[in-house]
């Protein structure tokens, strides 16, 4: 495979103060924010969009992790299913606006768990999903309403997403054939 570095550092930062904007602009209710994070990236994503909200838009936001694994059966796709193994939620969601921040989307089936996961958490007035990079190829009716990027890919190939806090550094390459 070759590889092609698709974001650097500052165009990460820049997708990501985007991003916020786009959170901000979207809400009615600046007191019902809520971001929750998806396993390892998305859950320092939560947390980098939140000191953005924080430092550029004067909101403190409380942020909540899903832990969502691939449970695999493995030697077809069309038995893996996502999991949900560990959530950690500031409350109850009940007319909370809620985020669910992942790095990357792929078919759905991680966003379809997680919103079955939410739901035990009381009702919120609205889920949305923010997504570093949109790489095609859903599977199910789910969209994200924040993109960082859109990325076309093939179904085979892999988007990898290098974060400072677990990298040492930012970077997505795109991984293609
Ligand atoms: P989906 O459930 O939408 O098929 O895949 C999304 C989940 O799997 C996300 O949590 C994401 O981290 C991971 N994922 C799917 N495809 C990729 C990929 O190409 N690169 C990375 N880094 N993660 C992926
Ligand atoms: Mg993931």
């Amino acid at each position: 495979f070759r590889e092609r570095i698709v974001m650097e550092h500052t165009e990460m930062e820049e997708a990501l103060r985007q991003m916020a904007r786009q959170i901000v602009a979207d809400l009615d209710d600046p007191e019902g924010l809520v971001l929750v994070g998806i396993h390892t990236g998305g859950v320092y994503l939560a947390h980098r969009l939140g000191q953005i909200l924080d430092t550029e838009h004067g909101r403190k936001v409380p942020i909540g992790t899903l832990d969502i694994n691939l449970y695999r059966d493995d030697w077809s796709r069309l038995h893996t299913q996502p999991v949900v193994r560990a959530t950690r939620l500031p409350g109850s969601l009940d007319d909370k606006d809620v985020v669910l921040v992942d790095d990357v989307l792929f078919t759905g089936r991680t966003i379809r768990a997680a919103l079955d996961a939410l739901m035990d958490y009381g009702r919120p007035r609205r889920v949305r999903v923010a997504t570093l990079v949109d790489r095609g190829h859903r599977e199910l009716p789910i969209c994200a309403h924040f993109v960082g990027l859109e990325l076309e890919t093939l179904p085979d190939e892999q988007v990898n997403v290098y974060l400072k806090e677990k990298d040492g550094a930012d970077r997505v390459v795109l991984e293609c054939r």
